[in-house]
């Protein structure tokens, strides 16, 4: 009878044990969930889910791959641990036939508790010495493949049922939040990108060019602003078409994306004008860059001209330079905008600067 009540109250301690996991199980999840709703910056979201699903499992290793539906293949965008065994590629196609392509397909997590139990059934994992089991979780909604996530671990494992279909709760919420993260990026490409150019629209240049101002103040750094504007582009639009007007302002934004720096700005400003913002970049150097965009877009109009005999489109353009020409990001684009009116003045194709600066 004594025996029988040790054994019930064994049993109500492990209930309570199981509960007390349980519950702690689902706070985990709710945390990471919530940490991943929250978020709608794609890179750190990313981080986010991994770190969260991996410790949540407890394996030491994974990866996050991102499924790019439009050419079939997957990119590799996070990852922890892996130094220390293969990182297989950073971009891979999948299959159809393939597991990864199966597993996508169904929407099911597919876990390996120890490689060399399988090694004939492979397939497209190939198990490096250090890894020695395995759990593929897709990332899928309603709308969408979204990617897959590995998670690894250096030594045989036993995974429990009710983790598992945990782990698949939290790859929902992940699947749900790396979409809305891909649809906030879209949302804010568009509003701040100009569609016929695929520069970036003045609204986002009103927003930047206080930005790098500030910035080049407080660090001490030049920074200097390029006005550019087609040469007479009226009469190229009634002599050639309108079509024909709008490839040319297309061709001046990829001479201006091939020009520039990655850490440059450059907008479509308004119908034929544009300006250009190179941070940390003196006059001189500003100079440079505004006459090898002059000589290009002379070179890349020609290219699309049906007469070589026609006169290839040129731009005229105003340099200003901070701190050399004004301290306020005002008055430079005044000024910018000025010289771009005294290179109309003295018969466009030309770049102008002010003669002396303000100091
Ligand atoms: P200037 O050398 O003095 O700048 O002469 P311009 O003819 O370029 O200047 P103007 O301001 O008189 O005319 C600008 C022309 O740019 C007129 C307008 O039709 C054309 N334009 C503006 N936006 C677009 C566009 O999106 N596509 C095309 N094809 N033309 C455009
Ligand atoms: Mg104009
Ligand atoms: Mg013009």
């Amino acid at each position: 009878m004594l025996r029988d009540m040790a054994s019930l109250h064994d049993c109500e301690n492990c209930r309570s044990y199981d509960l007390k996991a349980q519950v702690r199980a689902l706070n985990d999840l709710i945390r990471i969930a919530q940490e991943s709703v929250s978020s709608l910056e794609l890179d750190s979201l990313l981080q986010t889910i991994l770190r969260g699903a991996a410790d949540f499992m407890e394996m030491p290793v994974g990866r996050l791959a991102l499924y790019d539906k439009r050419n079939g293949k997957m990119v590799l965008r996070a990852h922890i641990g892996l130094e220390n065994c293969t990182v297989l590629c950073n971009v891979w196609t999948v299959e159809p036939g393939t597991l990864t392509g199966q597993l996508l397909r169904r929407n099911e997590i597919h876990c390996v508790e120890d490689f060399d139990q399988i090694k004939d059934e492979l397939g497209d994992y190939v198990a490096h010495d250090a890894v020695r089991s395995l759990i593929c979780i897709p990332l899928v909604t309603k709308r969408s493949i979204h990617g897959m996530l590995h998670l690894y671990d250096h030594i045989p494992r036993v995974f429990d049922k009710n983790r598992i279909s945990q782990i698949s709760v939290l790859a929902s919420f992940a699947a749900i939040s790396i979409e809305n993260a891909k649809f906030h990026d879209e949302t804010h490409r568009m509003a701040i990108n100009d569609a016929l150019t695929g520069l970036n629209n003045r609204r986002y240049f009103d927003k930047v060019l206080p930005q790098e101002y500030e910035r080049a103040h407080r660090d001490g750094l030049p920074f200097s602003l390029i006005m550019i504007d087609v040469d007479n582009f009226k009469r190229f639009n009634d002599t050639h078409g309108h079509h024909l007007g709008d490839r040319i302002l297309a061709a001046i934004g990829r001479v201006l994306r091939r020009t520039l720096r990655s850490i440059d700005f450059a907008f479509r400003y308004g119908g034929e004008e544009f300006v250009v913002i190179l941070p940390e970049t003196d006059l001189d150097s500003a100079h440079k860059v505004a006459e090898r965009i002059r000589v290009r877009v002379i070179t890349e109009s020609r290219k699309l001209l049906r007469n070589q005999e026609d006169p290839p489109v040129t731009v005229s353009m105003g340099i200003s330079s901070y701190p050399r020409d004004a301290a306020c990001s005002i008055t430079l684009l005044a000024m910018a905008d000025q010289l771009l009116y005294q290179a109309k003045k003295a018969g466009r194709n030309r770049v102008l600067v002010s003669e002396v600066g303000v100091s």
